[in-house]
């Protein structure tokens, strides 16, 4: 027997090999699997040139627990090794720098076993004991055991082992003999070693007999030796793609369609990447794509390794050449994993222009499930918004699809307005805006569908592509005012007769928590209603926002400002006027006179301060001033409790204003029982 040291410079490895690594310590069994794969795949190789001279026989890597004993054994039939090469990889371990570099990386064990190549050595974070028996598949070679208790010194001595290969040995520590739990290796075969290429088996099969589970004959392999990624594209049919998916995550719908990456030069890549079916966009899930690398799971966070926006796709990617045993930082610093991820963003704009190009109607089919990766796309990445603006959709109310360009055509000579801005008009809604809808299809215009969680953003990134181009929703002003054209119509309503109008239906506005009206009298022709209620494009994508973001919630907090125009062309406003000025006219008029005396006073107060500084006006003026327009506010007070007094009878102006806040679905409660009840009186 030989006693010796293991090669580390610092004092010892183990404690920290357990200290650091300790969150992460699952992956102690993908290092020892995977190591006991390497070995049989080089034994295959080596097979397979004619070297080796006995039969290679089932290759089989078993995983196997000893409850009694308290071990987990992983067991090869791969290449061995001799007491040598346990001494050189084994032993011997670089180690230099190591204290600056724990220091650095202490969060994260995969860096540190990346690192000092310390796969083996992580069974250490689960063992206070590990054994290697092992022989070398070289002819006459002798078996030897390697044992090491945690401490840098090691024994090694001759085994009576016959077969070739390896036995790795896990005296697993006293709080870690969950691993001895079948549930749970094989919770952790399934989710480290699912795709290796050597079939890998953790004991046999279970069945069902007469109410109790007994053991079959039959390995229980929890690999698939060859997963679909592997394989030809031209050799697989749809419904392979389909089951791979099914297999990788049970329970999800069907996928909308995938991209199956394969690449050589300038780097390693194959994959397979799925466009999922979300049903709503609250069901999006990032980290649903799994890394491997040469078949080996790594991790299913792979932000900063596949563009942002595609962390939203399923499927899997395996590449030799990303550098997996190292920090994300690190990772994503790498000019290989950039290029990796410009890679698969055009392999998948590719793809998608491919499925416009080859068939268009299946695309627009899929494109409300799909337009949610395309938008997010677009918004995070400049080249991917210049390669998507080929096939990327418009849809119209009518569910009719356009391309960015065939819509542009489309609108073109109707929705521009006379200073030349393109005036996109869209709804957001077809249920809640459809009188806006309809208002705008009177006029020849065609209206938008935008009704994703995207679309918002989506307007502003348009505004900011397109030239002379902005975006306003149908209700946001009236349709005339959105799409200014030059024979707007001059307003022809005197401003007196304005003033009471304006005031009859604002004294009647009801009082709405967080909402403000602000009513104004307007010409919008004889067939428009006769009153419409908008909200300002501004406020409201700013409202829009802050229920996204939340820095945003001083927006959130402001009250919804609704503007209610009254159409001054239309018969029902045009009667309300005319009866509402001949029952207060005469009233008014002493009113009016007075403020127009009170004003004419104010403005030559005003003229001759106009050249002084604040206290240089006599105190005498001041107060006059401030008498002067006090009793204008008195007098406007009047007038305005006398329209309301009015106004308050008036059963056509409130049934007006119910209809119009009805059709914004803002009546509701006692204000809509009360005008369901006045309608009816009206009948
Ligand atoms: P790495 O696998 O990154 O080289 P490890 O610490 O995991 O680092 O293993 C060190 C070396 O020990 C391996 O390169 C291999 O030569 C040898 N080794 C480990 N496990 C086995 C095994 N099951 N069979 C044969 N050789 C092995």
């Amino acid at each position: 027997m030989q006693k010796g040291n293991i090669g580390v410079t610092t004092e010892n490895i183990f404690p920290v090999i357990k200290k650091f690594l300790y969150s992460d310590h699952e992956i102690f069994l993908r290092e020892i699997v995977s190591n006991a794969v390497d070995a049989t795949q080089k034994l295959r190789t080596l097979a397979s040139k004619g070297e080796l001279k006995e039969e290679a026989g089932d290759l089989t890597v078993r995983v196997s627990v000893d409850k009694d004993k308290g071990t987990l054994t992983v067991s090869d039939r791969g290449i061995g090794m001799t007491a040598e090469e346990i001494d050189k990889y084994i032993n011997q371990i670089a180690f230099s720098g190591a204290n600056d570099f724990l220091d650095k990386y202490k969060e994260d064990a995969n860096a540190i076993i990346g690192h000092f190549g310390l796969g083996f050595y992580s069974a250490f974070m689960v063992s206070k004991k590990v054994e290697i028996v092992t022989k070398s598949w070289q002819e006459g070679s002798q078996a030897v055991r390697w044992t090491c208790d945690g401490s840098p010194e090691f024994t090694i001595e001759d085994d009576k082992r016959e077969d070739r290969g390896t036995d790795i040995i896990m005296y697993l520590d006293d709080d870690c003999k969950e691993f001895l739990e079948d549930h749970k290796v094989e919770e952790l075969l399934r989710k480290y070693c699912h795709f290796l290429p050597i079939a890998v088996a953790f004991g046999k099969k279970k069945e069902w007999k007469d109410g109790k589970q007994v053991e079959t004959d039959e390995d229980n392999v929890i690999n698939d030796t060859t997963p679909l990624w592997t394989k030809k594209p031209a050799d697989l049919k749809d419904e392979d793609y389909k089951k791979f998916y099914r297999d990788l995550y049970p329970m999800t719908d069907e996928p909308l369609f995938w991209i199956h990456l394969n690449v050589d030069y300038p780097f390693n890549l194959t994959g397979i990447l799925y466009f999922p079916k979300v049903k709503s966009n609250f069901d999006l899930q990032k980290n649903k794509i799994q890394l491997y690398c040469n078949q080996v799971f790594v991790t299913d966070s792979v932000e900063g390794i596949v563009p942002d926006f595609l962390t939203l796709l399923h499927g899997v990617i395996d590449s030799p050449d990303i550098p997996l045993n190292v920090s994300r930082s690190y990772l994503q610093s790498d000019s290989n994993v950039k290029k990796i991820s410009t890679y698969i963003s055009k392999k998948v704009s590719d793809r998608l222009s491919q499925l416009f190009k080859n068939d268009r109607k299946d695309f627009e089919a899929k494109w409300d499930d799909i337009k949610i990766f395309i938008h997010y796309g677009m918004l995070s990445e400049q080249d991917f918004y210049d390669k998507a603006k080929a096939f990327a959709l418009l849809k119209d109310t009518e569910g009719k699809f356009y391309t960015y360009d065939e819509y542009k055509t489309l609108i073109e000579g109707q929705q521009t307005d006379k200073d030349g801005n393109l005036i996109y008009l869209y709804a957001q809604n077809r249920d809640d805006q459809y009188a806006y809808i309809e208002a705008a299809q009177a006029k020849g215009y065609n209206v938008l569908l935008m009704d994703g969680e995207l679309d918002a953003a989506m307007c502003g990134k348009f505004e900011e592509k397109m030239e002379k181009s902005r975006f306003v929703r149908v209700d946001s002003d009236v349709i005339d005012r959105l799409i200014v054209k030059e024979d707007a119509k001059k307003d022809e309503l005197e401003a007196s007769k304005k003033e009471v109008l304006q005031e009859v239906f604002s004294t009647q506005m009801p009082k709405m928590d967080k909402t403000e009206f602000h009513v104004e009298a307007q010409p919008m022709g004889e067939t428009a209603a006769p009153v419409v209620i908008t909200q300002s494009e501004y406020m409201r994508r700013m409202k829009d926002m802050a229920r996204l973001q939340p820095g945003m919630a001083f927006y959130g907090e402001m009250p919804d400002m609704m503007n209610v125009v009254l159409n001054s062309d239309h018969t029902l406003i045009k009667n309300v006027l005319e009866e509402s000025e001949k029952a207060v006219g005469e009233a008014l008029k002493p009113i009016d006179a007075e403020i127009a005396g009170l004003t004419a006073r104010r403005d030559s107060i005003n003229q001759q301060n106009k050249d002084l500084k604040w206290d240089e006006i006599p105190q005498e003026r001041k107060d006059d001033l401030s008498a002067t327009e006090k009793s204008i506010d008195e007098q406007r007070d009047k007038k305005k409790a006398l329209i309301a007094d009015y106004a308050k009878d008036n059963k056509v102006v409130h049934q007006l204003i119910d209809l119009a806040l009805l059709q914004n679905g803002l009546l509701r409660g006692e204000a809509l029982n009360r005008f369901v009840r006045r309608s009816i009186e009206l009948i």
